[in-house]
């Protein structure tokens, strides 16, 4: 069976690294804390089976964490990895266990470590489509259990989360603004009602469109609205019912997105 080490010469061979660099392990390498020279590459989301060593309970987990500090010296260099650990839920006391990985798996983190190798070391133009998924081969179901995960302990594991978070954030603050622009030109179109009823809903035509979901989810319904009659023609209450179907609209569009967001997680 071949070690990592092995399968990283053969990685480094095949991307034409001819220095020499060394691979070693260390369960003491904390992550962000980097002496001068050395750069850091974490490599998350890698697919890992687990058995405990008490009860022999076996899982797996698709979001197993490397951390890998690397240094290059003229001529050589030299590669730190830390494997994070997980513990087993069905033992009262467990222990953190190691997980194994495929060949496949390993393949992959180590192709990754070379590609940053190269863009560190070599100036070699990476992109991120250089790095390859680590595969999931098998479905894996339910949350990752963060109170049994060393990464998490450490605050290291949830970070990947943070950019699709952000985005979220972003997603809600630009729903929020819309809907308060649409807010707010009703509020102008109490004050003109008579003078400019058709300018007003050209407005929240844009104001929808703005939104590819919002517009998605809600232009059936949406386009009646603005066929409305002029609210100065009659005395049905159409502001109301712009208003109340506006904001069913865009709770429907909340809750799609979300749903879509975490099936998607
Ligand atoms: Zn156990
Ligand atoms: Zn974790």
């Amino acid at each position: 069976m071949m070690s990592w080490q092995d399968i990283f010469k053969e990685k480094l061979a095949e991307m034409h690294v001819t220095e020499q660099w060394t691979l070693q392990e260390d369960d003491t390498l904390k992550a962000k804390a980097l002496s001068p020279h050395w750069k850091e590459f974490v490599q998350r989301r890698a697919l890992g089976r687990f058995q405990c060593s008490q009860c022999c309970h076996k899982w797996t987990s698709a979001k197993v964490l490397i951390l890998f500090h690397m240094r290059q010296c003229p001529g050589w260099g030299i590669i730190q990895m830390r494997v994070f650990r997980q513990e087993c839920r069905r033992c009262p006391n467990p222990q953190l266990e190691y997980p194994e990985f495929s060949l496949e798996t390993v393949e992959r983190i180590l192709h990754n470590l070379v590609v940053k190798i190269l863009q560190y070391f070599y100036n070699k133009p990476v992109q991120s489509s250089d790095l390859l998924e680590v595969v999931v081969d098998i479905p894996v179901t339910g949350p990752h259990d963060s109170a049994r995960c060393e990464a998490c302990r450490l605050g290291i594991c949830n970070k990947s989360r943070q950019a699709p978070a952000l985005d979220t954030w972003k997603a809600w603050k630009a729903l929020r603004d819309a809907w308060k622009a649409l807010t707010d030109a009703d509020k102008d179109r109490t004050q003109h009602t008579k003078s400019s009823p058709a300018p007003e809903c050209v407005d929240r035509e844009c104001l929808l469109d703005a939104d590819g979901s919002l517009k998605r989810q809600g232009s059936g319904p949406h386009r009646a609205s603005t066929h409305c009659p002029s609210p100065c023609s009659s005395n049905f209450p159409w502001k109301r019912c712009c208003c109340i179907g506006s904001s069913l609209l865009f709770v429907l569009a909340m809750i799609i997105f979300f749903v879509v967001y975490f099936t998607r997680m």
